[in-house]
């Protein structure tokens, strides 16, 4: 069985499942902004725990989590420092410095792959009366536009021993923290004991449609609860949004492992006819983001070619495309897209 459009844009696409709409459907409510939501009480205490921490906070969208995350921590004026193609400064719509009046300044690292020594050298903490003062970091994992990287435990270690002793704060944007577990087995409560403040997304390969979650203590996260109101995103009876989000933890979790498969195949296709656009050993999860500088078509005529093949997929930069892998795709879809994309590519190849 193949979809009529085999959809790799992002792994946003997904549908709910009959057994998700049912939960959905059957999930008692309340008004959650007088607290009173039981599944969305229950989901923030379950994901609270899930990485060690005191409380979370239910949010619409990953990029709340993330912008009530960073305001928490970083004061009007200071800094925050990130990867340059990191989601917090490329794809926020400048809203750390529209909300919270923060500042940024950025490193870059191949595939957004976290070197410690990289944010350290420009850590510039306590700068006094003229500098920009850094208080806090974020660290993307897995790193959406470096290709689904999962970021190395050693460096986010030591990331965390050097920032603790500079007294700056550690972000995890955690949107798809899910994918970072399965690739490393490394738990979520290791992951949470490195940083301050975590946003997950359940809306990316875990199927919601709606949902993510801000991760912290309990006063930044009752901090934070305020700041959402004020931001207009508090929501009422959204326990049927929740209890999509208990159903994907339950149930959805352990098929991301199918993703990274089927992302690791469409690599491996390509690299059979282009070895220059992807080292497959960098397929990490279930994103395949294939550098076409060598070859003469930009990335948005591929992406034009394979759609008049059926095949979606997202032009990010002029030369770099992006497939990402979901929930939703069947074995048929990645033997199709395994055919129709190395194709196009050997014919660009010859141009
Ligand atoms: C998708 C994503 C987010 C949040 O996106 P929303 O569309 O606001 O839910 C945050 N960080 C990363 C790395 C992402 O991929």
């Amino acid at each position: 069985m193949t979809n009529q459009l085999i959809d790799l844009r992002s792994d946003t696409v997904t549908k709910p499942s009959v057994g998700m709409r049912d939960a959905m459907a059957s999930a008692p409510v309340g008004d959650d902004v007088y607290g009173e939501d039981p599944t969305i009480n229950s989901l923030e205490e379950r994901v609270a725990q899930l990485f060690g921490k005191e409380a979370a906070l239910f949010c619409s969208s990953g990029s709340l989590a993330n912008q009530l995350s960073i305001r928490m921590l970083v004061n009007p004026g200071e800094e925050l420092i990130t990867e340059t193609n990191s989601h917090i400064v490329r794809a926020e719509l400048g809203a750390g410095a529209v909300f919270s009046g923060i500042t940024t300044r950025t490193w870059l690292a191949n595939r957004g792959l976290l070197s410690a020594n990289d944010p350290l050298n420009i850590a510039r903490p306590d700068s006094g009366p003229y500098l920009v003062s850094t208080t806090a970091i974020a660290v993307e994992n897995t790193h959406n536009f470096g290709g689904g990287t999962v970021q190395p435990l050693e460096e986010i270690k030591k990331l965390r021993q050097e920032s603790e002793k500079l007294g700056i704060f550690l972000h995890l944007d955690g949107a798809r923290i899910w994918n970072a577990h399965i690739a490393s087995g490394v738990d979520f409560k290791e992951y949470g004991n490195y940083f301050d403040t975590i946003s997950v997304c359940l809306s990316k390969g875990l199927g919601a449609p709606v949902g993510s979650l801000m991760v912290s203590t309990k006063e930044r996260v009752l901090k934070a609860r305020q700041w959402r109101k004020r931001y207009g995103a508090g929501m009422r009876q959204a326990g049927i949004l929740a209890a999509a989000g208990h159903y994907a933890l339950d149930n959805n979790l352990p098929l991301l492992k199918d993703d990274h498969k089927r992302a690791k195949s469409i690599a491996d296709a390509v690299y059979a006819v282009a070895p220059k656009l992807i080292d497959p050993s960098t397929v990490d999860t279930n994103i395949v983001g294939l550098d076409i500088s060598s070859l003469k078509i930009t990335a948005s005529d591929l992406s034009t070619q394979l759609k008049e093949k059926g095949v979606l997929a997202s032009a990010l930069g002029p030369k770099y495309l992006r497939l990402v892998t979901h929930l939703d795709l069947t074995d048929g879809d990645i033997e199709a897209v395994n055919q129709v994309l190395p194709q196009l590519l050997q014919r660009a190849l010859v141009l």
